[in-house]
Parts: structure tokens; C-alpha cells; sequence
């Protein structure tokens, strides 16, 4: 008898995707068409944040249906991540230095478990098949990715595509990372609430407005550095402050339209489930040959 001949997606129909982020921990199982089932989320606790992380999981495991048990796991957070020992180490999420994350999730679910920064998860996730994007996330913190030829780039630690930390303001304020005026100061989820007390999409629209400003600034860079004229936006904050800044980057940008390189440029925001990366990291790594999914569990 032949060989099963099954292709990646086949192996694959469901994923079980969970995102660590500031406020929440997020686990859902993911379908072949992107579509979020089952799923749960809880705040995380300050100490020992893994333990609610692995019951936040077999709580949505003991929930999904038999015809969609996972086969693959992927889980999501802020960059830059240690993807050789499975950790994340995050400047803005804390509780997790240390944390054999993946080891933990795969020994959680007995799942193939790959672990990668949201921003890598959403360049993946919007990514062409042979094509190139920038992917610009704008979550808790801002994180991106970006693929060329279809395959995504990692840099000599796996760290590239950290743009929250470009420089769009030579006289802002002091960023956590020790720099002035990066991106993340406005644009990214944590720096906006922390400045205001209050949730990003209650934010002064003079500060929607300036962030539509610095994003356009930072796409205006990667453009013209990159040579890549698509740039997928995407996270909460994109959903959160919504036209106003869309808006505000396009006003932006039609200032430097003298610029060849912005001739072609096509921005595209997109609204997605953060589960949506998570999914999409581990779907790639299977189809890739970074890991085989588990045997699919049929009903006795
Ligand atoms: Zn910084």
C-alpha cells in the first residue's frame, strides 16, 4: 500500500494557537480556513503566570470537540524570542524570563509546539506565497516581521523585524528601551494606556492623529530601506483607533509622494484574531519540515 500522501494543510485542519500578552493569556483552536473556535482567555496573574497559562490550556482542550483536536500548537508573544531554548524575552511582558515556554506547552498538550513574536506570527499569517510584505503589528507592544520571496526573515538572532524600536521622533520621550522617540512610544498598546490611564481607543485624537504620523513615518523608512512597497498593518490598536489613523497615515505619506519608492506603496489594514499568527507559525513550520504534526486522535 502506498504511502499516506497527505499535504501540509490536510495534516494540519485544526491548531491549537495561545497568545502571552500584557493583559491577557489567549488560547483557541484554530481551523484550516482561519476561522477561531473554541476558546478562553484570563488575566494573567504577576506571580507564577505559567500556571493559569496551563490550565487556560487544558481548559480549552477539554472543551473542543473530537472532530477538531489539534494536531500542532503555536504560541504567540511580544519579541525578541530565544526560539532555540523556546523562551520569550520581552522588555514588556515579565513573568516569563526563564520559562521554558515551549517545553511547557508541548509537555501541557503533548503537542508539536512552536513558539514565535506576534509580529513574525502576522507577517506569516499575511504573507503571499512567493511574494514579498512587511507586516507591522500594533499590539501591547509594536512588533513586525517581514517576508521576502515568500519566506520570512530572521536576522542573525532571529530578532529582525523588532520595529517598535525605530526611531520616528528625534526629540520624543525616553523609551523603555533606552533610546528616544521609537515607534512604540506611540503606537504601541502599553506606552498609549500608560501615558493616559485609559484604554487605547478613548485616546485624545490628536494622539490617534500623531500616531497615524510616526506609523506612516516608520512604513515611509522600512519602504524605502526594504525595497518592499506592501506593508501589512494589523492588532489592536489598529482596530482600536481605526479610519482616524489610517487617515492620518495617508495624509502623511502624501507629503513625501515625491518619493519614488512611496509611488507603489500599498498599505493594507487588516483586522485578524491574534490566534490567526499563532495558527499560521505553526502551519508554516509543518509545511516547512520544522515539525511534524501528532497523529490525529479518532473517536472509539
Ligand atoms: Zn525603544
Amino acid at each position: 500500500m502506498a504511502e499516506p500522501d497527505e499535504g501540509p494543510s490536510d495534516a494540519t485542519p485544526h491548531v491549537l494557537a495561545v497568545d502571552l500578552g500584557v493583559r491577557h493569556l489567549v488560547a483557541g483552536v484554530v481551523g484550516p480556513d482561519g476561522e477561531v473556535g473554541v476558546r478562553d482567555r484570563v488575566v494573567p496573574p504577576t506571580r507564577q503566570p505559567w500556571v493559569a497559562l496551563t490550565r487556560l490550556v487544558d481548559r480549552v482542550l477539554a472543551a473542543t470537540p473530537e472532530e477538531s483536536r489539534p494536531t500542532v500548537c503555536g504560541v504567540t508573544g511580544p519579541g525578541p524570542v530565544l526560539a532555540d531554548i523556546g523562551e520569550f524575552r520581552s522588555v514588556t511582558v515579565t513573568g516569563w524570563e526563564g520559562v521554558p515556554i515551549r517545553r511547557l506547552v508541548a509537555e501541557t498538550t503533548g503537542l508539536p509546539t512552536v513558539i514565535s513574536s506576534t509580529g513574525h506570527a502576522h507577517a506569516i499569517a499575511n504573507a503571499p506565497d512567493d511574494g514579498h510584505l512587511i507586516g507591522l503589528y500594533l499590539g501591547d507592544q509594536v512588533d513586525g516581521g517581514i517576508v521576502r520571496d515568500g519566506q520570512l526573515l530572521s536576522g542573525a538572532n532571529g530578532h529582525l523585524g523588532a520595529f517598535g524600536h525605530l526611531l520616528v521622533d528625534p526629540d520624543g520621550p525616553v523609551c523603555a528601551c533606552g533610546a528616544t522617540g521609537c515607534l512604540d512610544l506611540y503606537a504601541g498598546a502599553v506606552s498609549l494606556e500608560a501615558q493616559f490611564g485609559r484604554e487605547v481607543s478613548r485616546v485624545p485624537d490628536a494622539t490617534v492623529d500623531r500616531a497615524g504620523i510616526m506609523v506612516a513615518r516608520a512604513c515611509a523608512s522600512l519602504a524605502a530601506m526594504l525595497d518592499i512597497h506592501r506593508i501589512v498593518l494589523g492588532g489592536p490598536v489598529v482596530t482600536a483607533l481605526g479610519r482616524r489613523l489610517t487617515d492620518a497615515m495617508s495624509a502623511e505619506l502624501d507629503q513625501r509622494s515625491r518619493l519614488v519608492h512611496l509611488e507603489e506603496i500599498h498599505i493594507r489594514a487588516v483586522r485578524q484574531h491574534v490566534l490567526v499568527g499563532g495558527a499560521a507559525v505553526a502551519r508554516h513550520r509543518v509545511a516547512t519540515g520544522g515539525i511534524d504534526p501528532a497523529p490525529a486522535v479518532t473517536a472509539t
